[in-house]
């Protein structure tokens, strides 16, 4: 009797159904693993199946080749093919043993013959059940199905030999946490705080993986405080625990690292925004400064967006990612200065720093609101609102997001008889100036600009502007 909930594997449209036959025609065993058996089991979505088997990498790819529509051969030195059917992902690898790691990033992988010894080797027991196929038996020999039960994340070995062999594994603890809503086990989290400084030898590009899966998680705050409090944080994102600075003697401020968490789990899931959120606080242990009115933190965005970019370069992620977060870094608090309402150029301006980023960045600034008064949350949210119904408004009167200058570049040069150069850029500069400050204005006005210009940099008048001189 198989469980309801586990019907739907027999499908003869999807792969387990159609790659048994093909492992088994090649007297291969094939079963089902990690994730997609968990989330079959938790009831939850399953994209992307995992499968184990006793073939070697290069037999699965030649399997593959006759029933995938892509073979990936990358990981076949680690023991895994990936393939793509139908929009699907699966990724086939072969039963392992030892994974030997001798302080190298690059993992010596041997293979095994069981899959016994496959699961052991896995990360955690609810990602080491097996199904048989096409019967779908489980093979559990660590109690995996007891610890899903229990939504507790436990190693398969003890935690130091699952850690050792990758500690990556510590940082996929919390990913887990996040992802599942899971409780790590309290021996593997003692595990972490021994020996996190073995993360050192896991590349950037593992572990900015799964961070970034961690981030995405629905509400990842209380993955990252026990990431922080198990000390794993300082060894890849120390920016984090930096966070945790000591109270002010006022208590004019809430504890940062508490309110950085709050403000993650605000925002919607969407990777540049929760970066954002995670680091938007970072400049502020280094800029916090006592006065006579209290804490200070002058210019902790402008730190802080250094700070980031920084940060997220190291761990690899890529140039657009970087630059985003730490544009919205940079200018999470600009609808806080201007507190005294919005003028029609102020909104301009916000909307030309913004970008594309305009979105986002009205989000971060709404999340970053976790004050405890209801009076202050209401003052605040009204000003976003505020600031959002200028930016409607102006937008129905004027081409908002395109802003530019009357004339263009070609028309200056061709106007000031100049060729392309930084002049050309200085005029342009001030012309788009004015847009900002005044709004649309005639290319006439903008001649006369470029007139005044020309003359006090000292270039011959270049008379009146076309269009307006006398016939
Ligand atoms: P997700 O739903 O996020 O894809 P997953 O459990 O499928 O989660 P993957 O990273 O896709 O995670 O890995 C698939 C399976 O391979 C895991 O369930 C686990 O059994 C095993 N695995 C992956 N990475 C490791 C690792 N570093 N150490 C041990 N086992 C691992
Ligand atoms: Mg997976």
């Amino acid at each position: 009797m198989i469980p309801e909930r586990l019907e739907f594997l027999q499908s003869p449209d999807l792969p387990p159904a159609q790659l048994i036959e093909l492992f088994s025609d090649a007297g291969e065993q094939l079963y089902l693993v990690g994730g997609s058996v968990r989330d079959a089991f938790l009831e939850r979505p399953v994209e992307d199946f995992d499968f184990a088997t006793s073939a070697r990498p290069e037999r699965v790819a030649h399997i593959l080749e006759r029933w995938a529509d892509v073979v990936y051969e990358v990981g076949a030195a680690f023991g895994t093919i990936a393939a793509r059917k139908d929009g699907r992902t699966v990724e086939i690898t072969t039963f392992r043993d030892e994974v030997y790691r001798d302080d190298t990033r690059k993992p010596q992988v041997t293979f095994s013959d069981d899959i016994e010894t496959d699961l052991s080797r896995r990360d955690f027991t609810a990602n080491a059940i097996a199904l048989t196929l096409p019967s779908l038996d489980a093979v559990d020999p660590y109690d995996g199905l007891v610890d899903l039960a229990a939504r507790t994340l436990r190693t398969p070995l003890h935690p130091e030999v699952s850690f050792g062999d990758d500690p990556l594994r510590m940082l996929r603890l919390f990913r887990f946490q996040a992802t599942l809503g899971f409780d790590p086990d309290s021996t593997a989290v003692a595990a972490v705080e021994a020996m996190g400084q073995r993360l050192e030898i896991v590349s950037a590009e593992r572990i900015r993986d799964e961070l970034t899966k961690l981030l995405l998680a629905p509400a990842p705050g209380d993955a990252l405080r026990s990431l922080v409090a198990s000390g794993l944080a300082e060894r890849f994102i120390p920016e984090l625990p930096g966070l945790a600075m000591e109270q002010d003697p006022n208590q004019r401020h809430k504890d940062v690292l508490e309110h950085t968490f709050a403000v993650v789990d605000k925002t919607t899931p969407d990777l540049v925004l929760r970066l954002a959120a995670l680091l938007h606080d970072v400049g502020k242990p280094d800029t916090r400064e006592f006065g006579p009115d209290g804490v200070s933190f002058h210019h902790h965005e402008v730190v802080g967006a250094r700070m980031a970019r920084k940060r997220l370069r190291a761990l690899r992620y890529p140039k657009e990612v970087v630059e985003d977060v730490a544009e919205l870094v940079h200018l999470h608090l600009r609808p806080h200065t201007l507190k005294l309402g919005w003028s029609d150029s102020a909104v301009r301006r916000y909307v030309r720093d913004a970008g594309a980023l305009l979105g986002r960045l009205n989000e971060l600034v709404r999340s970053d609101v976790t004050t405890a008064s209801p009076r202050r949350e209401g003052a605040i949210q009204r000003r976003i609102d505020e600031l959002e119904e200028r930016i409607a408004e102006l937008s129905e009167r004027e081409e908002l997001d395109r802003m530019r200058p009357p004339i263009d570049g070609h028309q200056v040069m061709d106007y000031l008889g100049i060729g392309p150069g930084p002049r050309v850029g200085e005029v342009l500069e001030l012309l788009l100036e004015r847009r900002i400050e005044e709004g649309p204005y005639p290319p006439a006005a903008a001649y006369a600009m470029a007139r005044e210009w020309a003359i006090e940099a000292g270039l011959p008048d270049p008379g009146p502007p076309p269009g307006t001189e006398e016939e």
